[in-house]
């Protein structure tokens, strides 16, 4: 299971990141959140199944695992 921090990571250094905005205000967004990239607000997340539609959180992560 993937937290916050995760998404946030990976969002920060994912190449593909792409902003949905109709995501960005969502109630699990934090007023803290404003600004940040994270996973939960690309147009590339699945919000239902909490996977990256195009199977790259995986080697995000695992190169952040390793810097
Ligand atoms: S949802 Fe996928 S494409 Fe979007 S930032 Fe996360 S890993 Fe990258």
């Amino acid at each position: 299971m993937v937290n916050k921090d995760q998404l946030r990571a990976v969002g920060e250094r994912c190449s593909d990141f792409s902003l949905d905005e109709s995501l960005y205000r969502t109630p699990t967004m934090s007023i803290n959140d404003a600004g940040v990239k994270s996973c939960e607000i690309c147009r590339h997340w699945d919000v239902f199944n909490q996977k990256c539609k195009i199977d790259v959180f995986d080697d995000v992560l695992s190169s952040l695992d390793q810097s």
